[in-house]
């Protein structure tokens, strides 16, 4: 047998599978994490990471650095390209003449020119106090050695060099600048190093900071520093650095977040980065590595919130660089934690989803009880007990008006008394208030015993908040290889449930007969209309006066399949699908139609319809009938409904009101099978009937049964004095309507009076009967009138 644990074992469970959980979403944090900055893919997302916080903020140029550019302005202004040297010479002496502090060239000098040219420019970098900055590039020669391409060397001679190499990364796209390059064994710093005065840092490199805004840099046509337009108020002091934007002269390369940039502009941005501060000291990945596992932690700590905790937990870790550069203080690498955490949340939080999926597969969500699938599981197992299974009976009818806490109440009420009968049993809940439980003992008398014992506790009501309402339990029973499916037992306790048994044994048979129902009810519209169900009228003799003063309409189904169904066989089935309510309007409808239109022709006959007990409380069903009975106006009086006495015993409310509401609408009310319930006469009086007919049972042996004709006697004399009409059913001989006469019973039915009868054969019956054919004196054979028999031939279709 399975144990389920209680709750504080349940508790001490789950934290242990927590910190296992916890442990594993670590482990795996770790993993990831390791396999990140191993692979290096971690660098490539915090290189994207940083450019995606640098596109966050937008800073403009320091207005330090100044760009003299060789743009098609310039070209056309002065014509040719390359220029003579002697342009450069006298733009050097214009610039120096501005007061610029620093002048680079960014433009190639490594080739001779004009000697007079060449002359010239060495002439005006010598005035400049041999302090103008060339540039250096680095090339590979045909052999595939790297050299560095320096300006010639009358120019080398008065100036300073920086090199002004790029390295795109291999997706072509310009991220990092080097403070020097080394080039067979020559240091030489880079020129925006050298602009920036941090030359000193050779060998590492840094970030281009791509939130300075390029269209925020100072840029001159050179054409327009030649013609003198820009002076001393604009490039005092400032640093100049020399290169072309011209399209046609290429040398383009792409930065992230701005596209596609002259090279002079990434240096001066790369001059701009320096200048700025913005290169920030990296403190590495530990910190967010530590932050990470510690939101791991908060989340594995509050598994209720966990997915949201779960989101907001990226946001420390991501925002740490974020927060740190913003303040230009440093900055952190970030790639390994978040992708550490997040492969640690997704873990943590799918593998305890995981587990509560597990778990709610297993347990009914309106008791907390294990459900069917936890059943299922035990009964594969188990090789010995009974499985029991307990309906409740009207279970929907009581719930439906109930609030979910109520049912939660209802059904912890009902598991209690089951645990109080059933002993210490695992119960388990099947829905629709269905218990199930496996009995230990394999003993059926002792089981049966038990639950007849276990029926008894549910006598008292159970209360609900303020609603008390009465629970009456079914039981089905399965038993040796039945057992294994619980469709079994609760097929048995359905129909226990609807045949209003304790409890039903389960069997193949009763399979079969509940494959048979299921077609019923599926024919039952059919049959309708086909006619398949039609009625049959019994007469009802009036013993004071000899005459058929009214009928009773049953019911008959003659099924074009299995031949004529009892409606004993077919009525219980209706009415536990709930279809019995259109079967008796149908019914209604044509005794109330046969009302009318007997009376028009003169015959004023009553007829009695049987109503189901629970359509009572049906108050669709209620409504609808009403409205026929109110639109029969003064003719509601030959419509009687019968009610069987057993349905009458609970104090139902709604069943009362019903009942009154038809009286008071003229309608004639009897009290059906009247000796086989529980119910006194006075209680009786409290539904306001008409008629009591004394059940067949009481009737049959009235001549030779002393005791029954001591009951009918009493029950007649009773009955009177309380103003009931009394009615005896199963009158089968002459003997037995004597007594009856004698007792002064007020009306006959029976076969003896008269069989069920279709229309066609009652209708001229009847029209002979009121016309005087039945005489006064109640003789044996006055209303034994030989045509009020069914022929033989009619038997199937008669009572
Ligand atoms: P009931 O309302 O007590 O109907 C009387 C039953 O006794 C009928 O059986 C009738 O044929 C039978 N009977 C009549 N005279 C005698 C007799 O002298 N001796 C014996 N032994 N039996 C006699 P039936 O038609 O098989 O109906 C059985 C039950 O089915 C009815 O009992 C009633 O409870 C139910 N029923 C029949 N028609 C309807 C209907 O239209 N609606 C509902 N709700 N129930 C119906
Ligand atoms: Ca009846
Ligand atoms: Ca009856």
């Amino acid at each position: 047998m399975n144990k389920w644990p209680s709750a504080s074992g349940r508790k001490m469970h789950s934290a242990a599978s927590g910190r296992l959980v916890f442990a594993l979403s670590c482990v795996v944090a770790a993993l990831i994490a390791t396999a990140l900055w191993l692979t290096g893919l971690a660098e490539t997302i915090d290189e994207r990471l940083r450019i995606e916080r640098e596109a966050l903020q937008t800073r403009p140029a320091s207005g330090q650095v100044h760009l003299a550019v060789v743009d098609a302005k310039s070209i056309v202004a002065l014509k040719n390209w390359p220029w003579q040297r002697q342009t450069h010479a006298a733009l050097v002496d214009r610039l120096r003449e501005a007061g610029a502090a620093t002048i680079a060239f960014d433009i190639d000098f490594s080739t001779p020119s004009t000697s007079e040219g060449d002359a010239a420019f060495a002439a005006a970098l010598s005035r400049a106090g041999n302090g103008v900055i060339l540039p250096t590039f680095r090339q590979q020669s045909r052999d595939g050695v790297d050299f560095e391409n320096l300006p010639i060397p009358t120019l080398r001679q008065h100036s300073i060099l920086a090199s002004v190499n790029v390295t795109p990364d291999p997706d072509g796209i310009m991220r990092t600048f080097t403070y020097g390059t080394v080039t067979a064994g020559v240091v030489r710093p880079a020129m925006p190093a050298m602009l920036a005065g941090a030359a000193n840092t050779i060998g590492g490199s840094f970030p281009i900071n791509t939130s300075i805004a390029p269209e925020t840099l100072a840029v001159h046509s050179i054409s327009d520093i030649l013609a003198g337009k820009i002076g001393r108020e604009t490039l005092a002091g400032k640093t100049v650095l020399i290169g072309a934007t011209a399209i046609e002269l290429g040398d383009r390369y792409a930065l992230p977040r701005h596209g596609v940039q002259p090279g002079v502009v990434i240096q001066a941005l790369a001059t701009e980065t320096l200048l700025q501060g913005l290169v920030f000291p990296n403190y590495g990945a530990a910190v967010p590595l530590m932050l990470s596992f510690f939101t791991l932690g908060v989340v594995a700590l509050y598994p209720r919130r966990g997915v949201i905790l779960a989101i907001f937990g990226l946001m420390p870790i991501a925002g740490l660089p974020l927060a740190l550069e913003w303040q230009a203080i440093a900055t952190v690498d970030v790639a390994v934690a978040l992708g550490g955490y997040i492969a640690g949340a997704i873990t943590l939080l799918g593998v305890r989803a995981a587990a509560e999926y597990g778990k709610a597969r297993l347990v009914d969500a309106a008791t907390g009880l294990p459900n069917e699938v936890a059943l299922l599981r035990v009964l594969k197992t188990a090789n010995c007990g009974i499985l029991v299974v307990m309906r409740i009976r009207n279970f929907d009818e009581i719930v439906h008006a109930m609030s979910q806490d109520q049912r939660k109440i209802l059904l912890d009420q009902v598991c209690s008394r089951v645990a109080l009968a059933a002993g210490n049993v695992n119960q388990f809940s099947l829905g629709y208030g269905r218990i199930a439980w496996l009995s230990h003992d394999d003993n059926i008398d002792r089981l049966t015993e038990r639950l007849e014992g276990l029926a008894t506790l549910f006598a008292s009501r159970i209360a609900t908040g303020s609603q008390k309402v009465i629970v009456s339990p079914a039981f089905g029973i399965a038993r040796g290889t039945d057992r294994a499916n619980p469709v079994h037992a609760d097929l048995a306790a359905s129909r226990a449930a609807a045949s209003g048994c304790r409890w039903v044994i389960y069997s193949a048979e009763l399979a079969s007969v509940t494959g048979r129902t299921q077609q019923l009810l599926a024919d039952l519209d059919d049959a309708m209309t086909a006619g398949d169900i039609s009625l049959v009228y019994q007469p009802k003799l009036t013993i004071s006066t000899g005459r058929i003063e009214g009928v009773e309409a049953l019911v008959r189904w003659n099924h074009p399949v299995i031949g004529p169904i009892p409606p004993d066989h077919f009525i219980p089935i209706l009415e536990d699908a709930g279809r019995m309510g259109d079967l008796t309007l149908y019914i209604a409808d044509q005794c109330i139609g046969l009302i009318g239109q007997w009376h028009k022709t003169g015959l004023e006959t009553g007829i009695a319809v049987n109503i189901s007990a629970p359509l009572f409380s049906d108050q669709e069903f209620v409504a609808a009938l009403f409205a026929r009975a109110v639109a029969m106006g003064s003719l509601s009086s030959f419509l009687t409904l019968e009610i069987t006495e057993s349905a009458v015993v609970v104090n139902d409310v709604p069943t009362i009101a019903a009942l009154s509401m038809f009286r008071g609408a003229g309608v004639r009310i009897a009290i059906d099978d009247y000796g086989t319930g529980q119910s006194t006469l006075s209680y009786l009086k409290k539904f306001r009937a008409d008629e009591i007919k004394i059940d067949k049972s009481f009737v049959r042996n009235l001549a030779d049964e002393a005791s029954d004709r001591i009951l009918v006697r009493s029950t007649i004399a009773m009955a009177h004095e309380m103003g009931f009409k009394v009615v005896a059913e199963g009158v089968e001989d002459e003997a037995c309507y004597a007594v009856l006469r004698e007792f002064g019973c007020d009306i006959a039915q029976g076969w003896h009076i008269g069989r069920g009868l279709p229309i066609e054969d009652i209708e001229p019956k009847l029209r002979q009967n009121r016309v005087g054919l039945v005489t006064e004196a109640m003789g044996s054979n006055v209303v034994l009138d030989a045509p009020l028999h069914p022929p033989v031939s009619n038997m199937r279709n008669a009572a």
